[in-house]
Order: C-alpha cells, then sequence, then structure tokens
C-alpha cells in the first residue's frame, strides 16, 4: 500500500528557518542568502521523506511565514497600504506578516487567528473592494520543478478555494459572494497552468469542509470544484480535509470527480462509518488519514491496519496517509538527550512518523503481518503497561462528587461578603499578573537553570525583583496588587514541573505562528501536585503590602490544551485530573492568607469543537466543571478572578459566567468592543475587567483615552461591576511603557469616580 503525508513542518529540526528568517529581518543577510537557506531545508525535508520511503511527498508546503498568506499572495489579495510600500515581494509579503515601519512607511500587520482547533496561527487575508483577485506568480510551479531537479516527485500543496474564501475578511462595500467569481476565475487559471507546467498532482488543503455547513455552503463548494475539475486536464486534483470529519458535505463530495479525497480517521469520528454508510468511489484514491499529525504518540499499528483492511474489504484504492499536516508536531525525537528510552520509544514526532507510514504501508499488503518484527514491536508498546497508574490520583477522582463542582454561597451573596470585607473603591484598578521580563531577569533565569547560580541567590534576587513590583503599584496607586510573576517564564510549564505525570523535552518545538515555536510539555501519566508551586512567593509578596495581592494560577483547561495530552484516557479525565492539583495550590493560598486568586484560563476557547453541535458534550461539559472544582473549596470571603486571552468568547458567555468566578479580566480592548453588548444581553454576573488597552503594541494609551473606554464600557456594564486593568499580562512589555500606561490607567479610574 502506498504513503502520502499532508503537510511537513518547515521550521527545521534545529528551528534553522526560524533563525535565518530573523537575522533576514535584522538586515544581517540578503534575500539570496535567505532563498539559499530554505532551498536547503527543502531539500533537506523531501529527501527525509522520499529516504523514508513516502509515495506523496508535498511540496508547496514550505512558508516563510504562513500558508494561508501565501495562498492569498499568490492570488494578488495584498491590501493597497502594503502595495503601496513598494517593496519588492518579499518584503511586500513579510509586511503583511508582521508590520513594516522604516522610509517606505508605517503599517500594522494583517490580523492573525488559529489555525481551526490548533496553536498554529494563520494570518487573516484582506479582501479590499478593488483587490483584483488573480493568479500573480509560479511559486507553486517553481517549487515541484525544485523537487523534481532533486529527482523527488512531489504533490503541488495550497489551500483550497473553498477554505481561502471562508477564512478571507472583505473590508470594503462589497459583498463575500460578489467575488466568489473572481476566487473561481483565479484557481482555475492556477489549475490550467499548472497542467502546461506539468504538474502532475494538486492537492488542495479544505479543512472549512470539518465544520457545520449551510446548504449555501454546500452550494459554493459545489460551484467551485465543478469549475475547477472541468478545468483540469493533466492534472489530477486532490482534495485533502482536516481536523474532524465531513459529515454535511460527503455524500456530495463522492458525487464530484476528485482523482483522490483525503479524510482525517483521528479527529473525524463519522469518518468510517461515512464511507460505510454512503461507500466511496471505486476510481478514486482515498488517503486515509490514519496517522496523528496532532499528538506525539506512537502509532497503534494493530488497530489502524484494522481500519485498513476494512476499507480494502470494500475494494477502496486506499494510500495511509496523516491526518493532517504534520506541522503540529516537533521533527525528531532523535534529538532529546534527557528523557531515556523508555519514553522515548512511546513518542513519535514527524520523521518518526515517516517510519510509521512506511511500516504500516508494508505491513498493509501482507497477508499476515502478526510475526513481522515492526509490528511485534508496536504491539508490544500497547500491551505492556507504559506507566503505572497511581491509586492516589484513582482514589481522589473516586471521591469527588457533585457538590465538589459547586461553589458556596452562590456568587450574589458572596458578591456582598466580598464588597464588605474587601472595602475597594468603585472601579478597582488591577494588572493581569506579570510585569515586564527585562532582560536582566531572563538572563538571571538562565544563570539558574544552567547551574551556574545558587538557589538560594536565585530566590533573593525574586524576591527583590517582587518587592520592587509591589512598591511600585502601591506608591502609584494601584487597588489590587499582583507579585509580578518573575520567577516563571512560562505559565504552562512552571505548573507542569512541580505536577507529578508531566514530562519536557528539549528540542520539540512546534510552530505556533511566524518564527515563533512553542515546546509543549507532555502528559504522561496521572497528574498531581507534588509540591506547592506558588505559595511560597505569594505569601511573601503580601507579608510586604496591607493591599490584597493576587495569587496567581494557571487553570486545568488551558495547562492541558497548552500540553501533549495522553490517548490512554479521556480529555475530560486528564482535565479532571489537573483540576484536582490545582484545587491543592488554590486551597493552600487561601490557607496561607491569600484572600484574592486569579486562575489564569488564557486558551480556553482552544479547544472549543469545530463544530458547534459538539461544543458541550465534547467540551464545554466537561471544561467548565473542572475549572469549578478548581475553587468550589474557598471561603464565601476568598474573591476568584480568571483571566482569558481573546475575547472571542460572545457565542460561549453563558458557559463563561458558568465559571462561577467572581472577576473575569479579559482582551476586548482591540475588538469593537461588542462583546460589551452581548455580556449585558446575557445578564452576565460576573464582574469584568474589559481591559482598557492594548498590551500588545508598545504604545501608550492616554488617560483621556482610557477615560473614552471606560465610558463605552459603563453604557453597557454596571458601575458597580466594573475593573480597570490592561488586556492581557505585560511581561512582553518594556519597563518605561509599562509604567507610564499604568499611571495613566489609575488617573483614568479616579477621573472616572470624580464623575
Ligand atoms: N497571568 C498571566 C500574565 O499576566 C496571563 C498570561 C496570559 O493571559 N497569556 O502573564
Ligand atoms: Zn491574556
Amino acid at each position: 500500500m502506498q504513503t502520502a503525508v499532508v503537510g511537513f513542518p518547515r521550521i527545521g529540526t534545529l528551528r534553522e528557518l526560524k533563525f535565518t528568517l530573523e537575522k533576514y529581518f535584522r538586515n544581517e543577510i540578503s534575500q539570496e542568502e535567505l532563498e539559499q537557506k530554505a532551498a536547503e531545508l527543502r531539500r533537506i525535508h523531501w529527501q527525509t521523506q522520499q529516504q523514508a520511503g513516502i509515495d506523496y511527498i508535498p511540496s508547496g508546503d514550505f512558508s516563510y511565514y504562513d500558508n494561508v498568506l501565501d495562498a492569498a499572495f499568490l492570488f494578488n489579495i495584498v491590501p493597497e497600504r502594503y502595495k503601496k510600500l513598494n517593496r519588492s515581494p518579499l518584503d511586500t509579503y513579510l509586511a503583511m506578516a508582521r508590520g513594516y515601519q522604516g522610509e517606505s512607511g508605517d503599517v500594522r500587520a494583517l490580523a492573525m487567528k488559529k489555525w481551526f482547533n490548533t496553536n498554529y496561527h494563520y494570518i487573516v487575508p484582506e479582501v479590499e473592494d478593488q483587490t483584483e483577485i488573480k493568479l500573480t506568480g509560479d511559486r507553486l510551479f517553481k517549487l515541484a520543478a525544485e523537487a523534481s531537479a532533486l529527482g523527488i516527485k512531489t504533490k503541488s500543496v495550497i489551500v483550497g478555494p473553498f477554505t481561502l474564501f471562508s477564512l478571507c475578511r472583505f473590508t470594503g462595500s462589497r459583498t463575500a459572494e460578489s467575488f466568489v467569481d473572481e476566487f473561481i476565475a483565479a484557481y482555475r487559471e492556477l489549475v490550467e497552468k499548472a497542467g502546461t507546467c506539468g504538474i502532475e498532482t494538486l492537492q488542495f488543503d479544505e479543512p472549512s469542509l470539518v465544520q457545520d455547513l449551510s446548504a449555501d455552503q454546500i452550494a459554493l463548494f459545489r460551484k467551485i470544484y465543478t469549475a475547477l475539475l472541468g478545468a483540469a486536464k493533466n492534472t489530477k486534483i486532490f482534495l485533502q480535509t482536516y481536523f474532524g470529519d465531513v459529515r454535511d458535505i460527503y455524500p456530495e463530495l463522492i458525487k464530484l470527480p476528485f482523482a483522490g479525497i483525503g479524510l482525517d480517521f483521528i479527529e473525524g469520528r463519522q469518518t468510517l462509518s461515512l464511507i460505510e454508510k454512503y461507500g466511496f468511489p471505486q476510481d478514486q484514491i482515498l488517503f486515509a488519514g490514519l496517522v496523528n499529525g496532532k499528538n506525539i504518540w506512537r502509532n497503534n499499528y494493530s488497530r489502524t491496519l484494522e481500519v485498513l483492511k476494512k476499507l480494502a474489504a470494500k475494494g477502496i484504492n486506499t494510500v495511509v496517509s496523516t491526518s493532517c499536516s504534520l506541522l503540529h508536531v516537533p521533527y525528531t525525537v532523535k534529538h532529546e538527550t534527557r528523557l531515556g528510552a523508555e519514553y522515548l520509544k512511546h513518542l513519535a514526532f514527524a520523521e518518526e512518523k515517516l517510519v510509521e507510514l512506511a511500516d504500516l504501508g508494508r505491513l498493509a499488503s501482507l497477508d499476515a503481518f502478526e510475526n513481522d518484527p515492526a509490528f511485534a514491536a508496536n504491539s508490544r508498546l500497547f500491551t505492556e503497561e507504559r506507566c503505572a497508574a497511581n491509586p492516589a490520583v484513582a482514589s481522589r477522582m473516586a471521591s469527588v462528587t457533585a457538590d465538589d463542582y459547586v461553589r458556596k454561597p452562590s456568587r450574589e451573596e458572596r458578591r456582598k461578603i466580598q464588597k464588605e470585607k474587601f472595602g475597594l473603591p468603585l472601579f478597582p484598578t488591577t494588572t493581569i499578573g506579570s510585569f515586564p521580563q527585562t532582560k536582566e531577569i531572563k538572563s538571571v533565569r538562565a544563570e539558574y537553570r544552567a547551574g551556574r547560580m545558587t538557589t538560594e541567590d536565585y530566590e533573593t534576587f525574586i524576591r527583590e525583583k517582587i518587592a520592587e513590583c509591589i512598591k511600585w503599584q502601591e506608591e502609584h496607586g494601584l487597588d489590587v496588587l499582583v507579585h509580578g510573576e518573575y520567577e516563571r517564564n512560562d505559565m504552562v510549564e512552571y505548573f507542569g514541573e512541580s505536577l507529578g505525570g508531566f514530562i519536557f523535552t528539549e528540542k520539540a518545538w512546534v510552530q505556533s505562528y511566524g518564527t515563533r515555536c512553542v515546546k509543549p510539555p507532555v502528559i504522561w501519566g496521572d497528574v498531581y501536585r507534588i509540591r506547592p508551586i506558588t505559595v511560597e512567593w505569594s505569601k511573601f509578596a503580601q507579608s510586604l503590602t496591607s493591599k490584597y495581592v493576587k495569587g496567581m494560577l494557571t487553570g486545568p483547561v488551558t495547562i492541558l490544551n497548552w500540553s501533549f495530552p495522553r490517548e490512554d484516557i479521556s480529555i475530560r479525565e486528564s482535565i479532571s485530573q489537573i483540576a484536582l492539583a490545582i484545587r491543592d495550590e488554590v486551597l493552600d493560598l487561601e490557607a496561607a492568607g491569600i484572600k484574592i486568586i486569579q486562575i489564569d484560563e488564557a486558551a480556553l476557547r482552544e479547544k472549543l469543537p469545530l463544530r458547534k453541535s459538539d461544543w458541550n458534550s465534547e467540551y464545554l461539559d466537561f471544561a467548565i466543571p473542572a475549572f469549578r472544582l478548581t475553587h468550589s473549596g474557598v471561603k464565601a470571603d476568598t474573591q476568584i478572578h480568571t483571566h482569558m486571552c481573546y475575547s472571542e468568547f460572545t457565542d460561549i458567555i453563558p458557559a463563561i459566567d458558568n465559571m462561577d468566578a467572581d472577576v473575569i479580566t479579559f482582551e476586548a480592548s482591540r475588538s469593537d468592543l461588542q462583546i460589551l453588548d452581548s455580556l449585558r444581553d446575557s445578564n452576565f454576573e460576573t464582574e469584568v475587567g474589559p481591559g482598557v488597552y492594548d498590551i500588545h503594541s508598545p504604545r501608550i494609551p492616554s488617560v483621556e483615552e482610557i477615560v473614552t473606554a471606560c465610558r463605552k464600557m459603563l453604557s453597557r456594564i454596571p458601575a458597580d461591576r466594573l475593573w480597570i486593568n490592561p488586556d492581557c499580562g505585560l511581561k512582553t512589555r518594556g519597563t518605561p511603557e509599562t509604567e507610564a500606561s499604568l499611571i495613566n490607567l489609575v488617573a483614568a479610574a479616579k477621573e472616572l469616580r470624580a464623575g
């Protein structure tokens, strides 16, 4: 059986592309040098796949920044303000991705959004009224030719028209619909050119198909592809879907004459049953996405082969494939030196997944594979115990009762008690937790981590920083203080290090956006708290002042969403285990005299299922209770805060209110404050701090500007429920702009109080 890869990571095994690009950004290397390095990386990635024996190797999956932006750029979806800079094509492209400030002008970057249910961010293309959508370059053909010159046949991969169209923002007065024919014509041109340029196969990625689709959208899809398939002469067209199943459109899809269709068998819960119900065209290839492109565990060959056998029994021409692009997993376990073989043998990053594909392709063609050494070795991974269950965790989980998910008394009663106890002024001012992580702090931490500084010296240093931070906040009149989070680099890793059940990698980077990569920890086993994590720091900070200092924790949903989750137990179970660990920390903070505790759920929305119909049963029904489990044990006069990044939660407001926090701060400063209308309309009970200025930019907001923003908020939020705060943590900002901004924030609150 043949094998296929949907897409391969491009940043480089050791993040070579990141570092090269950053040199280019700093003007340290020329465009030629950048291109040379990029070509070298492409060659390595293609050859790696070829040597692993992959039959369908992608080209066009490479990108300097983002594949959605690549497609937009190829079709001339470039807003005028970037064209006007008159920069080279590459620099225009990069200006769209990162903004540009220099002699040619000053433009901000295009917006960035999360790519479906991943932690990868794409650039949101903007179509203006005057945008002339047309094929402008030969990027795709060049890349295919480059591979071909190396003796490697590839399929050309590009974001499909349906998905690109769905992701674009139409910023002028023309409607999106009025652009449909132009999209079709442009892609048609691509298909026709592909035929004349010797492109044998073209893969259109259409992840938008795994969402709930309306009849209009289905009709649109049919219209687009009827036109494209009609234009394909010498080129085979593959349709690739991922991140779920295509239940709304499957019966329609299989009526269209694609040469092949890629379906996700990992996240697509209904994929197999759709095939069983509606069949699969005998003259088409099924790319069966059975090797998980999003998680890092070894494939279970026995289970995969069972599915492949079922498909073969139906006479389907099957190619075994990844479930989505391998962009979402790290490169290779080869560079992991700290984790022992007993761990590594269970992990498969991109390169190891290539071996799995080759194994599976080979095994699927055998009549009997039970005695095959690769199969036998793989089976052992799943029959032998990987990690022993922790009986203490199990019994604790079993003892959780329905009452543990309910905080008492009711929020309104707590409100009265807390108002009286805390005596905070109207419009209390606060920050989200972190203060600027200066070069000094980063380098001291690096010294400490490298073993060149004693724990004692390090802790003394952190204490000094906390003391400075508290003093500054007191002197400048903030009402609820924070300790500054100087002791942590990352809001998940820091907690993971004190939780049993987590393991950490050294080089397992995954691209998050542009040149930015993250290194998520792996949830290896049952999770429990080994030791108190933040208690000493919070206690120390509180001892310095008579004002309240917030305890600062990361919530269970965010910890899980920013880690690689287990597959042998459910997400629901893992989140509950983490929730109990955080609950221990909450109760210890309370016992240590901390009266206000913030439990951040920055990533709460991230794993919200792509289909609305799955939101509750597949996620919110356990994610929200897990949050409540962390804080339901505290007294009525302990105030619980939470914080969420992104304000895109208009559609889950009741769920957010159900977290039953006393106060929520979030990021609404950049949105049009539309969320505030929704909060009012749904009688949101939690007190709110919608974020009065945008911390993602180095600008200093004026007092007037903050007052204006607050007045807008006050037209929708009762005065006694409004908090005044920046919209996210300050760790990425510089000190001067942070101080100036907070001084203005406090002044604005005073002005509001004066009426
Ligand atoms: N408390 C964290 C901070 O202030 C929250 C970070 C976040 O929302 N991403 O940095
Ligand atoms: Zn935030």
